[in-house]
């Protein structure tokens, strides 16, 4: 079936979506939720694993308490109650990448509930209901080879690595937020980019959407004005903050233009297509009573010290949002400029650099001119260009000095992006230093006099002004390392009778 998409502002005037988001973030504890298991990213398939994470027979789970520990954290920064006493569950499926077949979760009694996290959209803040968060375990990965995708479809073959089975995972579901509008797609980009703000500031996970530490699934519906809730289908794949935005947008174009044609909305989950923006059909939803949950037999309940959890609310860091608001004080933005450095996510970036050493506007300067026009050229995140705050922070340092000039501190910033070592390393080496001492550059500035004698005598007549194009010659002949304002001085010096 091919239908043409109806035009965005046509959907939003006749339809008002509904949106969801489910967000799982895998901690960042030294070892497993259930085993003693290293869980760094990466490492050879299948070396990470131990008879519990992969389902051995007789193998019993022990809960890991720093994972307990860092899922009440999370809850507490939003907002949520936290439950005085909750137990696991099995989930039970069918997946190869999951040796137990069936998963251990929470059900019906999360660790944290009925919770909220206000986010900023246009300068307004809109307030996310926070349903649940609670606390389970991921699945192994399964890799399809042999095929031009790397899905199932074509492949020879396929394989499965137990790595990342068993590392705690928190599930974070919000309630259906209703009343966005056209805003809609913004309000869920919004949403995960705070969220994730909130989980790096609590030091729990470093929460890298492309390594899979953050996974965003968007529900989405449509409904007509006055009617209610329409169905609502799930997508997966959402492996970026802008893709959550397109997700959203796309998901409402689609449903709108089934609904315009009399058609219904199927309850089921959608793959999402970085490469097209689109969504395709993948199963149709469990609901769940196919899951069989029942209490984990494996484990004791989870009944936290109500004393325990106070402490752990009073050390909350400060939020992300109010951070920010105190940054922008003490940085002297506009909030239009504040905006622009958080759309750079520049925030943390300049708020390092500044730590190490450069002035606010110096590290502004760096992170959203150069290093942000590099980062969209090559598209990678600004944070992984290859600079540091600190190395930013020490080319700022060398310009003070009057070691570099504008010029020369970008090619040295270029030299730091590839890799070739610290902006000093990189200037000393590369011997692109500002020439600022007179008897190297004398000859130089006797060489342009020469060469434009012209000028010279107009120099020589009065008109200083004329000063300007050599300079520009000696720039010229010292490949832009001399010191503008020494080539100047000499050049009057030489030029025009000292009074
Ligand atoms: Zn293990």
């Amino acid at each position: 079936m091919t239908t043409t998409l109806p035009a965005y502002d046509e959907v939003v005037a006749r339809f008002e979506p509904v949106i969801g988001l489910e967000t799982h973030v895998e901690l960042g504890t030294n070892t497993k939720m259930w085993c003693g298991c290293p869980t760094d990213f990466g490492g050879e398939p299948n070396t990470r694993v131990c008879p519990v994470c992969l389902g051995l027979p007789g193998s019993l789970p022990v809960a890991n308490k720093a994972a307990i520990e860092a899922t009440i954290r999370i809850g507490l920064a939003l907002n949520c109650s936290i439950a005085q006493w909750c137990r696991f569950a099995r989930k039970n499926y069918f997946y190869p990448d999951m040796p137990k077949n069936f998963q251990i979760s929470q059900y019906d009694e999360p660790l944290c509930f009925d919770g909220y996290l206000d986010v900023e959209v246009n300068g307004e803040l809109v307030r996310i209901g926070i349903e649940r968060v609670h606390l389970e375990e991921d699945t192994g990965k399964t890799l399809h080879v042999g095929g031009a995708t790397g899905r199932i479809h074509g492949a020879t073959e396929s394989l499965v690595d137990y790595n990342r089975a068993g590392i705690p995972l928190v599930e974070i579901v919000t309630k259906p937020i209703p009343g966005t509008g056209a805003l809609a797609p913004e309000v869920a980009r919004a949403y995960v980019t705070e969220l994730r703000d909130v989980i790096r500031s609590l030091g729990v996970s470093d929460v890298r959407m492309e390594e899979g530490s953050l996974r965003c699934d968007v529900n989405t519906s449509l409904n007509r004005p006055g009617e209610e809730w329409g169905t609502r289908t799930e997508t997966k794949n959402v492996n970026s903050l802008r893709s959550v935005e397109r997700a959203v947008r796309s998901e409402m174009l689609r449903q709108a233009s089934v609904l315009e044609a009399g058609g219904r909305i199927t309850q089921e989950t959608r793959h999402f297509h970085e490469d097209t923006g689109d969504t395709t059909p993948g199963r149709s939803k469990e609901t769940a009573t196919d899951y069989r949950y029942f209490p984990e037999p494996d484990l004791v309940p989870i009944a936290p010290d109500p004393a325990w959890v106070a402490e752990l609310k009073a050390a909350l860091p400060e939020l992300p949002r109010l951070h920010r608001r105190r940054l922008q004080e003490a940085w002297g933005l506009s909030d239009a400029d504040m905006q622009s450095v958080l759309n750079a996510g520049a925030v943390e970036l300049i708020e390092q650099t500044v730590a190490a050493g450069a002035s606010p506007a110096a590290a502004r300067k760096w992170w959203l001119g150069e290093l942000s026009r590099r980062a969209n050229e090559t598209g990678v995140e600004l944070a992984d260009i290859g600079a540091t705050p600190a190395q930013v922070a020490e080319l700022q340092s060398l310009v003070d000095a009057g070691k570099l000039n504008d010029k020369l501190a970008r090619t040295v910033l270029e030299g730091v992006v590839a890799g070739e070592g610290s902006p000093t390393e990189i200037m000393t080496a590369r011997g692109l230093e500002v020439v600022s001492d007179t008897s190297a550059l004398t000859a130089a500035v006797d060489e342009a006099i020469a060469a434009n004698p012209d000028i010279a005598d107009k120099i020589r007549s009065g008109k200083v002004a004329a000063a300007g194009a050599l300079v520009g010659a000696v720039m010229k002949t010292t490949r832009g390392q001399a010191d503008a304002k020494t080539v100047r001085d000499l050049i009057l010096s030489r030029l025009t009778p000292t009074p």
